[in-house]
């Protein structure tokens, strides 16, 4: 159930039946020659929406900006800095909060929210540690990365090997695909395996990694693989949603 397509007194008898909220969180950063840019926001709104559907839980507007300073030297690249993200997720939590959710449980999209998204949990609890009344209301947060799920690694592994890399990957790829088949772009890349390593900035990205790729080759990406990643994700993070609703 999307949050977006409730009216105010369906959510008020919502928060009464379960005080969770999924949240969606990605990124809208270049993802190499053939991946789309808002790939980290579609690849966690669309499992968020599927396990929203799974668990009968309610589904926040996806954030669909992240922390992506280090892409911003590709065009269409978007950044949030770390201190605004840290704004957004607070007052996120502290509006849906105030109407009575509890559990927020966050499916990322994007490795380089993780960091930020981790540390405003501890900006939260820091304030709540901190206030006379303690943590009360008692407010609990979670960051599951789509990805990270033993069902999505092994399917990688059997479908992708070494080639699955870590930006601009044939999972994420042909998961966007499968939520807009429209969209697909099926082409043979070169070199058909990216360059792998490190880098700082964006301009230390660019020169590294000059058509965005890290390690992958999103040239294996197809819609048919999109919805086997769909349906394993779905079905292992819903189950990790009712378990952790159920038991913190
Ligand atoms: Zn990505």
């Amino acid at each position: 159930m999307q949050l977006q397509l409730q009216t105010w007194a369906a959510v008020e008898a919502c928060v009464k039946r379960s005080q969770g909220i999924i949240i969606p969180i990605g990124s809208t950063e270049q993802h190499g020659p053939n991946g789309l840019i808002g790939t980290d926001a579609i690849c966690a709104e669309v499992i968020a929406k599927g396990v929203g559907e799974a668990t009968d839980a309610l589904v926040a507007p996806t954030i669909a900006v992240g922390m992506a300073q280090h892409h911003l030297g590709f065009a269409g690249s978007m950044t949030l800095r770390p201190s605004t993200l840290i704004a957004v997720l607070q007052d996120t939590i502290a509006s849906l909060a105030k109407h009575g959710f509890r559990r927020f449980f966050f499916i990322n999209g994007h490795g380089g929210n993780i960091a930020t998204v981790t540390a405003a949990f501890s900006e939260i609890y820091a304030a709540a540690s901190l206030a006379p009344s303690g943590n009360n209301p008692d407010i609990k947060c979670r960051l599951k990365n789509w990805w990270n799920t033993a069902g999505v690694y092994k399917l990688s592994k059997e479908l992708y090997g070494d080639q699955e890399g870590s930006h601009a990957t044939p999972s994420e790829v042909s998961l966007t695909w499968f939520a807009h088949p429209e969209a697909a772009m099926p082409m043979t890349l070169d070199p058909p395996v990216a360059p792998k390593g490190g880098f700082t900035d964006a301009d230390d990205y660019r020169r590294n990694f000059p058509d965005g790729r890290i390690g992958s080759n999103p040239g294996l990406a197809s819609t048919a693989a999109g919805k086997r990643f769909y349906d394993v994700a779905v079905s292992e993070i819903a189950a990790e949603y009712k378990e952790w609703v159920a038991s913190s």
